[in-house]
Formats: structure tokens, sequence, C-alpha cells
């Protein structure tokens, strides 16, 4: 069962138009998706949520008697046509989840297309191949999108992985066409925008992953918005380091050095409770069968790293998350790709389910986490945008969400 949300809030800070104020009966309507899925050497879907986040806006518009024309892009085919990234497989993939035939069509701008969208009728549904397979896509070219924009009366964003990026079908088209969110869309706006600004208190951040340069502009931004932050992984290295203590090995990103001090004063004098771990599993190789020990961070040897928050850490992090209404979480606390630096990552995992908050959590790694550790249904949220979703949290205006047509 899903968190139930009814004792929280979630504002709508969303000014543009939505695909339920659009009148779409009969209407061609455009909709672009992320169906940047995975896809192994026999073109088998390993993971289709991606698909499955847009089967809402999809069937809304399906049983409002709209002609659904869906677009995405697929891998980095860099412009040429490379059967490898084929939205083909997703177009079998859709059909099964929709339990209705999808039109696919191999091209995506021309006469082929043209005529193929004539022929549809209300409730069709036809998936366009992959976007990228034409340069014009990534460099937003004006041509490109006037063609995309002329195949429809409306067009539609939910493809939210997308949304930090201004491509022809997320951000060029908007020119042409009345264009508004889907309900993918609006959903991870609500909760990485609305909630961040208008949270239940405690609210905390739990920040992890390999860089601090990586998550720098979310520290930044939500260092005033925020009760408690807790960083682990990779990054807390540099903050111990800051902090004026050895860390043998660990990864530390020198040149972030005086910015994480920075950060620290930030905190500290907007009484932002900041912890950190303090103790690590350690190891001298990054691989599953090298020794590992446990050691407080005081006691980091030379020649080992730390490749995971220790027990003690893990005890202080659920401890300080224990009253928290309100819990974001980005990035892992450890290599949690390799079982004996796991613990760390599935012990928050599962701490930040149980939690009686709200809870968020993005980042393409921290989901995947979240999914190893069999805690899926017990978080709030789940984005689906990695790169987009830490863009928001940055506070940074996405093309694929400030160009759509403003509410009246
Ligand atoms: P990011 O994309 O910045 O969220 O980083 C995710 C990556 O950070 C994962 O692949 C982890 O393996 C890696 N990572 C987490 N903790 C550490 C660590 N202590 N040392 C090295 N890499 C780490």
């Amino acid at each position: 069962m899903a968190k139930n949300n009814k004792y929280f809030e979630i504002k709508d800070t969303l000014n543009k138009l939505t695909i339920e104020e659009l009148d779409i009966k009969g209407k061609r309507v455009f909709i672009r998706v992320d169906y940047n899925v995975p896809i192994d050497e026999n073109l088998v879907i390993t993971d289709d949520s991606r698909i499955r986040s847009t089967l809402p806006t999809i069937n809304y518009a399906i049983d409002e008697g709209a002609k659904v024309i869906l677009a995405s892009h697929l891998g980095r085919p860099k412009g040429k046509v490379d059967p490898k990234y084929s939205l083909a497989p997703v177009a079998k993939r859709l059909q099964r989840l929709l339990n209705k035939e999808v039109i696919f069509i191999d091209s995506c701008i021309g006469p082929k297309v043209e005529n193929e969208v004539m022929k549809m009728k209300n409730g069709d549904v036809m998936l366009l191949e992959n976007l990228r397979f034409h340069p014009e896509e990534e460099k937003n070219d004006e041509g490109f999108a006037k063609a995309l924009a002329s195949l429809c009366d409306y067009f539609v964003n939910d493809a939210f992985g997308a949304a930090h990026r201004a491509h022809a079908s997320t951000a060029g088209i908007t020119k042409y066409v009345t264009s508004a969110a889907g309900f993918l869309l609006k959903k991870e706006i609500e909760y990485l925008k609305g909630v961040v600004n208008n949270p239940v208190r405690p609210f905390v951040a739990i920040l992890g992953g390999a860089k601090v340069s990586g998550k720098i502009g979310v520290l930044e931004n939500l260092a005033d918005k925020v009760d408690k932050v807790i960083v682990g992984g990779g990054m807390a290295y540099t903050f111990i380091k800051a902090k004026g203590y050895e860390v043998g090995d660990s990864m530390v990103e020198t040149e972030m050095i005086d910015l994480a001090r920075r950060i620290i004063d930030k905190l500290r004098e907007n009484n932002v409770k900041f912890y950190l771990p303090v103790d690590s599993v350690i190891s001298e190789r990054i691989d599953q069968y090298s020794e590992t020990k446990i050691v407080p961070n005081q006691e980091l040897p030379k020649g080992w790293k730390g490749l995971d928050i220790g027990p003690a850490s893990v005890k202080l992090f659920i401890e300080a998350i224990s009253n928290a209404k309100t819990i974001i979480w980005n990035g892992p606390m450890g290599v949690f790709e390799i079982d004996a630096f796991s613990r760390g990552t599935m012990a928050i995992a599962r701490a930040v389910a149980d939690a009686y908050a709200l809870t968020i959590v993005g980042g393409g790694d921290t989901d995947f986490a979240v999914h190893k550790a069999g805690v899926t249904d017990s978080i709030s949220f789940i984005s689906t945008g990695g790169g987009a979703s830490l863009e928001l949290l940055e506070g940074k205006d996405l093309p694929g969400i400030s160009l759509l047509t403003d509410k009246q």
C-alpha cells in the first residue's frame, strides 16, 4: 500500500495549464513522454516504470476521446537512425500495459507520420520513433519543432525526466501550440517544489552519492528551507576533511573543501542541524571480495577508503529522522551496488520508508536503492527524473515547465 498522504497538504505551485483544462475530445494531442527505459542486448525492457508512470495521462486522454500521439527519446543515438535505440519494444510493452493497440510509426516527422495521424480515430494511440534519430531535436531546431507541432492541436508535456532540456519536443514546440502539463509532470512539481517550499516540519534532507559538486546547488537551495541536513556517501568525506579530519584514501574533492566549509557555516547560521557519518565501512579496494573493517571516522587509516556509512552512523541518522514529518532523500550512503557496502543505504531506505512522514526520493541511484531494499510502496513519492529532479531541487526553472502555457 502506498503511504496515505491525507495528513499532508500539497500546495499546487504550478501556474500552467494542465491536461484537464484542455478540451481534447476529438483533438490530436501530442504527449511528450520519457520512455528512456533500460533495454538489454536482446531488446528486452528490464524496467518499465517510466512507461507505467505515464499511464494516468494516456488513459485520461483516451477516455476523453483524444487522438493520442506519443513521442520520446531513447538513449543517445546522436542524431542518426540506430535500431538499437528504436522505440519499437516500448510500443509493444505499452500495448500490453494499456491492453489496447498502439500504432507504431518508424519516424517522427514527415508525410508518412502526417498520413497516419490523419487516419486516427478518437481514442487511438500512436507512438512515434525516437526523436533523437534527428539531430534537430537536441538542437531545439525551429523547423523540426514546427513539424512536430503541425501533427497536433495540443501539446502535453509528461516527460519530467527531460524537462530540464531545451529540446525541440520539450521547448521549441511550445511556441506553436497550446501547451499543458500531464499528470506525471504536475505530480513531480507538486512534490519537488510544492512540498519543498511548504513542508510540514521538521523537514529533513538526506543527501549522498559520490560527489559534493553534484549536489552543491541542492544543498545551497535547501540550506534555508530544511530543519536538518544529513550527508552520507562519498560526499561526506569532503565535509569531514573540511572540519579538519583525515579520511584515509576516501573520496575527497579538494577543490570543494572551502565551499563545504561555507555550507557548514551557512547551515549553522540558519540553525539547521547538520549530521555527518561518525563511522565507516572501509576497504582497500572497491570490490566485493576485498577485506572490510568498520572504524570510527577518527581512525580512518591511510590506504583505506570509506565506502559505506557504519552501524553507528545508521543509528545516528535513524534517530535524527525519527521526528521528521517531511523527508527528501537523494543519493546513496555508500557504494551500494556492491553488497559489502550496501548495508548503510539499505538501512536508511528502510528507515525512510518506516518514517511517519511524507517521503520523497529523487535520483536514479536512490530510486534503485529503494527498489533493492523492497520498500518502494512505502515511499510517498519517487521522482522519475534524475537530472531534472536535482535542478528542481536547486530552485532552477526547467524549460519543459516554464514554457508551458500560463493558466488564464
Ligand atoms: P551520485 O550520482 O552523485 O548520486 O552518486 C552515486 C554513486 O556514488 C553510486 O554509484 C555510489 O557507488 C557512489 N558512492 C557512494 N558512496 C561512495 C563512497 N563512499 N565512495 C565512492 N563512491 C561512492
